[in-house]
């Protein structure tokens, strides 16, 4: 945890569970990502961390903005961006919302079936798209694969679809999976990607634009590469298999712009064990699945978690959050350990919690609010 952070519980001791996100390391991770991928437009995915700070922050550092509802396009134009900067990136729409979109000006569009062209041509006419292929999403903490892209072949059928529907077939689009661990990941699908602009410059439709998504990691438990490595993996990448004549390149970080750049304090409910001669006690927090950490599903995000104001030996512990559904389960097959003297009433803090917390938590289940977020 930083000092600034630090400093901010201690002198204001928010009720917990808070989450508290230093706008200053956000701007840091833009600029080092935009120095190092100087290819790529940046276009920061907003479900990460809608906190309008954050959009306000981006929007005059000079991002675009990848958004998925009408909600988040205008919370974008609520906070400065303008229309031409928000790529509606959801390939799931409804056609009302694509038509809404076009009349405050977004031109720009994702599709991965023939369907949501098909809305797309009725009542967006001659915005770009592009279209979203399938990829294994292999070393992924948390995968995205199946739900979205279709079949590459299926993609240049589409796209060669959309010219003759009148719009502008733009490019092709990935994600890899979010946290992705394997640098080689990005190499392998920009592959597939220019294999596909080469099979429709032979009918003649020239496409201009890859989207290499997202996939950028945060700092949890694992060890990962850093973001020099990562923006090298991808430009080595587009270098390879395009040559000196590369596309638009479009970057849609969320985890990695956002992640690190929060904290979570929380505070702890209670200490117990269950009588049954197991070693692991459990430590039952105020912030669990439902409230902002629903990314410990299947244990997939390990976050560091510290308790420091206690320096007793470490103990082994199933960590869970405070709601009465038996999911609400942090960590118990992973192998965490908290102070051997942790009292209940002990601050418990939870760090790179910055994306993918308070957007996931729920509205109020159990009556325990959703997360509040403090942006500093
Ligand atoms: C969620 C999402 C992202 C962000 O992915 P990260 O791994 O968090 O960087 C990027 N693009 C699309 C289309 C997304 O849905």
């Amino acid at each position: 945890m930083n000092n600034k952070i630090a400093r901010f519980l201690a002198d204001n001791a928010p009720a917990t569970p808070c989450l508290v996100v230093d706008l200053d390391v956000v701007g840091q991770a833009y600029d080092v990502l935009t120095r190092y991928l100087s290819v790529a437009n940046v276009y920061y995915a907003v479900k990460a961390n809608p906190a309008p700070e954050i959009v306000t922050m981006l929007a005059q550092r000079g991002s675009n903005f990848d958004v998925a509802s009408l909600g988040e396009i205008e919370l974008c134009l609520g906070n400065g961006a303008t229309p031409d900067r928000i790529s509606f990136g959801n390939t799931i729409k409804k056609e009302r919302d694509i038509a809404y979109a076009y009349a405050a000006g977004v031109r720009l569009f994702a599709f991965d079936s023939e369907p949501e062209l098909q809305k797309l041509a009725r009542v967006a006419p001659g915005a770009r798209v592009f279209c979203r292929i399938l990829v294994s999403c292999e070393g992924a903490e948390w995968p995205l694969s199946r739900k979205f892209g279709c079949d590459p072949a299926m993609a240049v059928d589409l796209l060669a679809k959309a010219r003759d529907l009148g719009l502008d077939p733009y490019g092709v689009s990935f994600h890899v999976g979010s946290q992705q661990t394997d640098l080689g990941q990005w190499d392998k699908a920009i592959g597939v990607v220019a294999r596909m602009f080469t099979l429709l410059a032979e009918t003649d439709i020239n496409l201009r634009m890859v989207n290499i998504g997202g996939g950028f990691p945060a700092q949890y438990r694992g060890k990962i590469s850093n973001v020099a490595q990562y923006a090298q993996a991808v430009t080595d990448a587009l270098t390879k298999h395009f040559g000196n004549q590369l596309p638009d390149v479009i970057v849609e970080p969320g985890r990695s712009l956002v992640g690190d750049s929060g904290v979570i304090q929380s505070e702890v409910i209670l200490i117990s064990d269950k009588g049954d001669g197991a070693d692991k006690r459990w430590v039952y927090l105020d912030v669990g699945k439902f409230n902002g950490l629903a990314e410990t599903m299947d244990e997939s995000i390990r976050y560091r978690i510290e308790a420091p104001a206690r320096q007793g030996a470490p103990r082994p512990v199933i960590i869970a959050g405070p709601t009465c559904d038996s999911a609400d389960i942090l960590y118990e097959k992973t192998e965490y350990r908290l102070p051997g003297d942790l009292q209940v009433g002990d601050k418990v803090e939870i760090l790179s919690t910055g994306a993918y917390t308070a957007s996931y938590a729920s509205v109020g289940f159990n009556g325990f609010p959703p997360l509040r977020t403090y942006c500093i």
